[in-house]
């Protein structure tokens, strides 16, 4: 039998509000414990919510960054269950009448194919506490900062085939929430997960295969090995002649397989209805159109653009555009500079990540900035330095704060380009090696390299390498 895999993920993206969802706490990470929420996130009596309108903007960007229905009449609902970590007795979403209706996202997949993603929906709704264990002994922390946090929960259809092709969409979403800047992005604080749906069905078939569903990933290779386990294990049951159980699973990434958490039948049942505290949100056209109006161009578009603009590869133009900061520095690069796109983007790509990555430390917080980078670049450019000694300025200007020319001059490293001063380098260096002179002119062309490096070194790497070569091979000749 041949099984086909089918995937639908939900994915909540932590909304990059200085507040939270419905009151005016911090959603600052790493506070101390419940030093951030105060009596509206604890569900105290008598309190009402207020609605963070930069959530609701947030949400409308995401539709608008994906091409879907703006839910202009939006409600929010009750979905109550217990929880410790829940003091309310129930969490704030929305239920039948979202903010985001469907719509399509493009996916680009490894071997260069095109495939759309449809979106289901996209709600708002306040995270939950946390229960801590590690802590204690016989007994479970509960800290309430991340209550009330505002999440943005979007929902795919079951349109993904492989886990592959999950991840790629993953990515694609991850990356679109972090270029409209409403979401950090930040796994490892949890601000971005997934949930992944998966069932399989022998090929061919129309209806869909009972699901179970992974809870809460925070990784994208645990999200792939998390999907293929989940698949070889419904094979496995299913050609044993079992039936798969709808349930939720927990991925172990320790053990590398997934675990049932709780099954359908002991799922909640979970009474949503209209929050009667929060009046229904009804959206202007206006507001839409000024949002529309300030969204920043969106990846797709900018990588075209720098293929068919400046002429950067498929490769290039992926990495370059790959989040809006990279962009931004890049084209920043590239206007200051004067340089090609190819020469402005094999530096940022090598030399400036190569430095970053080393020291662990993002773009936002390069020791050098844009314009102290183009300030290089440019002068690797105009020929005033070699590439080679490019590299040593940039490490000088990675530990100060002094700019290239600056540098340049201090320390005499301006490239050779006045062809008397080579020529003289190269007669001193031929007329010191007669023996390899002749070695070179019976035939011996491998010693051209020689040549260079002694002619080098002798400009103290200042040497212009084009002219030199040039120049070198002309009087070798003569
Ligand atoms: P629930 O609200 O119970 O989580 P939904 O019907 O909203 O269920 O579906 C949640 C997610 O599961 C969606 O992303 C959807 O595409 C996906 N999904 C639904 N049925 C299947 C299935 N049989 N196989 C794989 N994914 C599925
Ligand atoms: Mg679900």
């Amino acid at each position: 039998m041949q099984w086909e895999t089918v995937i639908g993920l939900e994915i909540h993206a932590q909304l990059a509000t200085r507040s939270k969802i419905f009151s005016a706490s911090s959603t600052q990470y790493g506070a101390e414990p419940n030093t951030q929420a105060n009596a509206v996130d604890l569900g105290m009596p008598g309190v009402l919510p207020v609605l963070n309108r930069e959530a609701v903007h947030m949400a409308i960007k995401f539709a608008l960054a994906t091409d879907a229905e703006i839910g202009k009449h939006n409600v929010f609902a009750r979905k109550n269950y217990f929880y410790p970590d829940l003091p309310k007795g129930y969490q704030i979403s929305q239920m039948s009448l979202p903010i985001v209706g469907t719509g399509t996202v493009t996916v680009e997949l490894d071997d260069g194919e095109i495939k759309e993603v449809g979106l289901t929906r996209a709600h708002l709704e306040e995270d939950a506490g946390k229960s801590v264990h590690e802590e204690f002994h016989d007994a479970t922390g509960v800290d309430l900062n991340r209550a009330g946090t505002p999440l943005l929960e979007i929902v795919s259809e079951p349109d993904m085939r492989s886990a592959k092709e999950a991840v790629a969409y993953a990515r694609k979403i991850h990356s679109l929430v972090r270029y409209i800047e409403i979401c950090d992005g930040n796994m490892q604080e949890g601000s971005f997960r997934c949930d992944a749906n998966v069932s399989i069905r022998p090929v061919g078939q129309e209806e869909l295969g009972t699901r179970s569903e992974i809870k809460n990933v925070n990784s994208f290779r645990f999200l792939e090995r998390a999907i293929n386990f989940e698949v070889e294990r419904q094979i496995d049951i299913l050609e044993g002649g079992g039936e798969v159980v709808q349930e939720t699973r927990l991925y172990d990434a320790d053990n590398d397989e997934t675990r049932s958490m709780r099954s359908k039948e002991e799922a909640n049942d979970y009474r949503y209805f209209p929050d009667p505290d929060l009046l229904p949100v009804q959206i202007e056209d206006e507001l839409i159109e000024s949002l529309r109006s300030g969204m920043p161009e969106l990846p797709d578009v900018r990588r075209k653009r720098f293929i068919a603009d400046f002429e950067l590869s498929e490769y290039d133009a992926g990495v370059m555009t790959a989040d809006r900061r990279t962009a931004d520095y890049f084209e920043t690069v590239l206007d200051k500079s004067g340089a090609s796109a190819k020469l402005a983007c094999s530096w940022i790509s090598g030399e400036l990540f190569s430095r970053l990555n080393k020291d662990g430390v993002e773009l936002v917080d390069s020791p050098v900035d844009a314009a102290r980078f183009s300030g290089l670049v440019a002068r690797i450019h105009d020929n005033t330095i070699s590439g080679k000694i490019g590299k040593d300025i940039l490490d000088k200007m990675w530990a100060g704060d002094d700019d290239v020319d600056a540098i340049i001059d201090k320390e005499g490293l301006r490239q050779i380009s006045d062809t008397s001063e080579i020529e003289k380098m190269i007669d001193d260096v031929i007329a010191a090696n007669p023996d390899q002179l002749a070695e070179y002119r019976s035939g011996k062309d491998k010693l051209l390299a020689y040549f260079v490096g002694q002619v080098m070194k002798a400009s103290r790497g200042k040497a212009n390498p084009g002219q030199l070569n040039k120049l070198l091979q002309e009087k070798l000749k003569a």
